[in-house]
């Protein structure tokens, strides 16, 4: 495609500017005698940044409170919504910095299309399955097993009958079944805790470098890290996964994705909490008092201070472990040791049918990782009418790379790649979009380090008196919308105990 022709492609980038910062810093007033006055916030975003991280939360002014609440619930995406959610007989104040609630499991919509733009499934033999039904929603069955491109050819159900049809030499292919045959001879379960605690790399060694690009390609998107940085029950884990799948998939979604489960829980909350549900509202402190937690947030340009009586931190912990104050110095290290890569998801919206072979295609050696098609639970409706072919790209970067996300030209430069890559994939797929449309964020998934979840985890998430540690980063083994619920969960009881003035439950011991 010439640079004309894609001059002509309308590209709309979506996300915070300041994907990066702990705070949104075009809302914040200058401190009394500062240099950053907001008028200096454009173009400036490092440099303030860098700022509000280094001096924390004391640069505000906390007004007194201005209200009481039973709780306050900080973050909006799926963990701060089920918290509340869990909450109905208290008085809640949820605060979300975004101006939409859903946080990395959102959904956007194209002339009545929807896609997703980060959370894309769940499983069957999840709490998160159970919860969707619970709240309303009918898990629709993905049904298809992943096919890769390579070379060009779309090899159908990778990891199942198509290892006899990867187009490498006959001895990569052999390795790739030798690899398969020894991992699912693994007891990962029995052997969880000394899994978790390695890293993979070690057990792809002596097998064909083809092998390690596809799991460089498929582990930074599913958990955020490659095959030097991941965990290693992780990975055999999700390649068993993947084997039982190819005989029945156990993967649920809606057009969209996950999205569809904050969108419902906006909807279900909204009408009755309205007045306690607040969208573009930063958090920049929570102060621990005698006998209640002030929380401080921007709202408008204005800073407000409420008392609760207990708060869940659902925003993820680089930005918890800067605005909690009086965090152990433990507790705030390991909030510290848990790192996120930047993720922006690309949607190609096509008004023609471009792709419709299967759900999750895996692509290795490009600008993305693998493409989901938005609508194909429903694409097989008898009634069911594609208006777009809408391609949701999944493009994971390196920690370093970061920066592009800041501006524009970065994200349109991003985008564009993902777009020339896509369309060299396979004959037939040299078709130009109507639009594309990026969404980036800068740290919305956290990489499943070794010892992360039997180390680090236990120790972020441990409660501070009255304030409670949700978000699917208290968790892991990874990042899941699953786990960002079990968080919510839990906070709520522990925040429950607390307030009734019950010993909290104590941790379950983790497997191994
Ligand atoms: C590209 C991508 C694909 C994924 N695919 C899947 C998948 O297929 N299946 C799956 O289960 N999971 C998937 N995940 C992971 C899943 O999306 C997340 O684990 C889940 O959405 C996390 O929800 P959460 O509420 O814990 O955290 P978040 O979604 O991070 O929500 C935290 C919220 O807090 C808000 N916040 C932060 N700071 C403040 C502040 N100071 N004041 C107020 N609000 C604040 C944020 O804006 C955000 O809305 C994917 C993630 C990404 C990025």
């Amino acid at each position: 495609m010439s640079t004309n022709r894609r001059d002509f492609i309308k590209f709309v980038v979506a996300g915070a500017a300041s994907a990066g910062c702990p705070i949104d810093l075009s809302l914040i007033a200058a401190p009394s005698g500062g240099a950053n006055s907001s008028a200096e916030v454009d173009g400036e975003q490092n440099r303030i940044c860098h700022q509000v991280r280094d001096q924390g939360s004391n640069s505000f002014a906390r007004p007194s409170p201005s209200a009481r609440h039973d709780v306050v619930i900080v973050g909006g995406g799926v963990s701060g919504l089920a918290a509340a959610y869990r909450l109905p007989q208290r008085d809640f104040l949820l605060l979300e910095k975004e101006p939409h609630w859903g946080g990395n499991a959102y959904e956007m919509e194209y002339a009545g299309s929807v896609y997703a733009t980060g959370s894309a499934f769940l499983t069957r033999d999840e709490y998160a399955y159970h919860f969707a039904k619970e709240i309303g929603l009918t898990p629709l069955p993905v049904n298809s097993s992943d096919a890769s491109i390579i070379h060009g050819e779309l090899v159908v159900d990778t990891w199942g009958a198509g290892l006899d049809k990867l187009p490498y030499s006959a001895s990569v292919r052999e390795g790739f079944k030798k690899f398969r045959k020894e991992m699912t001879a693994i007891d990962v379960e029995k052997r969880g805790r000394e899994l978790a605690q390695k890293a993979f790399v070690d057990f792809l060694k002596g097998y064909p470098p083809e092998l390690k690009l596809w799991w460089d390609n498929f582990g930074p998107s599913n958990w955020g890290a490659t095959s030097e940085t991941s965990n290693a029950g992780l990975a055999i884990g999700s390649l068993q996964e993947m084997v039982e799948e190819s005989r029945t998939d156990d993967r649920y979604t809606w057009p969209g994705g996950l999205g569809a489960i904050t969108k419902k829980l906006a909807d279900l909350l909204l009408p009755k909490h309205k007045q306690r549900m607040q969208t573009g509202a930063t958090t920049v402190a929570v102060v621990s008092e005698k006998e209640e937690v002030q929380v401080t947030y921007l709202l408008g340009g204005e800073l407000k201070t409420v008392a609760a009586k207990a708060v869940i931190m659902a925003s993820p912990k680089f930005i918890t472990r800067r605005i909690v104050e009086g965090l152990p110095e433990k507790q705030s290290d390991a909030m510290k040791q848990i790192r996120y890569i930047p993720y922006p998801v690309v949607n190609l919206i096509f008004d023609q049918p471009v792709f419709n072979h299967g759900y999750d295609t895996w692509c290795p050696g490009n600008t993305f990782t693998d493409f989901v098609v938005a609508d194909w639970v429903i694409e097989k409706r008898p009634a069911y009418k594609q208006k777009c072919n809408i391609i949701s790209c999944y493009t994971p970067m390196k920690e370093e790379d970061r920066g592009y996300l800041l501006n524009e030209i970065g994200c349109r430069k991003i985008a564009a790649n993902v777009l020339n890559d896509f369309q060299k994939l396979m004959p037939g797929m040299k078709v130009d979009p109507i639009e594309v449309h990026i969404y980036r964020r800068g740290h919305p998934l956290y990489m499943s380090t070794p010892g992360l979840y039997t180390e680090t985890q236990p120790l972020a998430r441990h409660p501070m008196d009255r304030v409670f540690f949700a978000n699917t980063d208290s968790e892991g083994p990874e990042s899941t919308t699953n786990t960002g619920i079990l968080a919510a969960q839990r906070a709520v009881q522990q925040v429950e105990a607390r307030l009734a003035g019950k010993p909290l439950a104590k941790e379950h011991a983790i497997a191994g």
